[in-house]
């Protein structure tokens, strides 16, 4: 096993480590601040301050009010709480109950738009381009008067292609000045757009955005959501009333208090940290696109995340091939974290047009500022031998 110094970690869209700046932000707050945030006395009242400030930064970044933001558990907490919390609502408010969701989501947002079918919503799963984008008239096309959720993620954490989100908001704005929206609510996953993507949530023009902490260098367990205000939304977590009704359960102080400071650095050093990404990405995908036969990018070639490099192998196994990887000491993945291991193929790459046996042979990469130029030519060093090998062990398929 490779020492975690030595480890060349491509697999950022996994997860990230926690930055030393976040967790010396947080510790105080395991420790010496230990105060449940919601009691009354002075001792209480760090903890409170610390939660208050958090909202507050996190408030600054994403451009809203501080009593928009809420913390959650992460960002499947988060996707679930907004599709759940919009949909009920909504359906309770007797408007609809039709969703408009794509292909390429995040299971997140897939499963729960299933539960959500199972309790009597309809949804309609808007396919996608071949790499991997959807098309903001499909998303129009798809709208019934029944329909009250739309559900697009701002990047896709496979192929790392971004979407149009705030075209599709500029429609919905157009429709709704023609007196033909009724109160269609907008909810984005932007877990894998933060620190490479603006969260200006004016901008994007989105009721609900999704964020988790551990995918931008705070902890794991650790999300957020915007909500808008006058947005119609049943919490899902009942109990002691907090996050203003919305999200009950003593607050995760050390959590909130490192998904602030971790997203604050995330936007601060975003331009910087993109323009690097984008040159190792792009060392990365020349050279593999250059020195191996039968690959081929997936994703979109411009309009994708600076830090993703996802491929397909024609005729091996992508986690054959993250095997020869890991034996090397590169993590990285066969696409998403959740479903390696199933051997299914992605629902993403089905959806660009793929063949379930094209699809078979996906790998990605994700990078990070902590990674070197050093770091890419090395993994270029190893992998056409790696793909080299496993195509002669398979037989004839590998010429194919
Ligand atoms: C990781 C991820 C999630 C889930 O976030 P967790 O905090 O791990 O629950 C949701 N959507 C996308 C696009 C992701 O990459």
């Amino acid at each position: 096993m490779p020492s975690p110094e030595s480890l060349v970690y491509f697999d950022h869209a996994a997860t990230t480590p926690v930055h030393a700046q976040v967790l010396e932000a947080m510790l105080p707050y395991f420790s010496r601040s230990y105060a449940n945030p919601n009691s009354i006395y002075r001792f209480a009242q760090e903890a409170r301050k610390a939660v208050d400030d958090a909202r507050c930064t996190i408030a600054d970044v994403l451009n809203c009010r501080p009593n928009e933001v809420i913390f959650t558990s992460g960002g499947t907490e988060s996707i679930n709480a907004a599709l759940r919390g919009a949909a009920f609502a909504s359906m309770r408010a007797g408007v609809g109950n039709h969703i408009v969701t794509t292909q390429v989501e995040h299971h997140a947002v897939l499963h729960t738009c299933q539960m959500l079918e199972n309790l009597g919503f309809d949804v309609s799963y808007v396919p996608v381009d071949r790499y991997g984008m959807v098309d903001p008239a499909d998303i129009e096309g798809a709208l019934t008067e029944k329909t009250v959720l739309i559900s697009v993620m701002l990047a896709n954490n496979e192929i790392g292609t971004i979407e149009p989100v705030a075209e599709i908001a500029h429609l919905l704005r157009r429709r709704d000045a023609s007196g033909r929206r009724r109160s269609i609510l907008f909810h984005t996953d932007a877990v894998q757009a933060a620190g490479a993507l603006d969260l200006d949530v004016k901008r994007l023009d989105v009721d609900l955005l999704s964020l988790s902490s551990h995918k931008f260098y705070g902890p794991k367990g650790s999300g957020v959501l915007y909500i808008r205000r006058g947005t119609p939304f049943n919490a899902q977590i009942t109990g002691g009333g907090q996050e203003r009704n919305r999200r009950s359960g003593t607050e995760n102080v050390p959590g909130i208090v490192g998904t602030a400071v971790a997203l604050r650095r995330a936007e601060e050093h975003r331009a910087a940290n993109s323009a690097y990404c984008r040159h190792l990405r792009d060392r990365l995908i020349r050279g593999v696109l250059s020195t191996i036969p039968g690959s081929h990018l997936t994703g979109h070639p411009e309009r994708r995340l600076p830090n993703n490099a996802s491929f397909v192998f024609d005729g091996v196994e992508g986690e054959s091939i993250l095997l020869g990887l890991d034996f090397q000491g590169v993590a990285a993945s066969s696409g998403s974290a959740c479903s390696s291991g199933s051997l299914e193929p992605s629902h993403v790459l089905l959806a660009t047009g793929l063949t379930a046996a094209a699809a078979s042979g996906a790998l990605r990469f994700s990078l990070g500022p902590d990674n070197t130029e050093q770091e890419v030519d090395y993994v270029l060093s190893v992998l056409p031998d790696i793909v080299q090998q496993l195509r002669s062990m398979s037989g004839p398929r590998a010429t194919a």
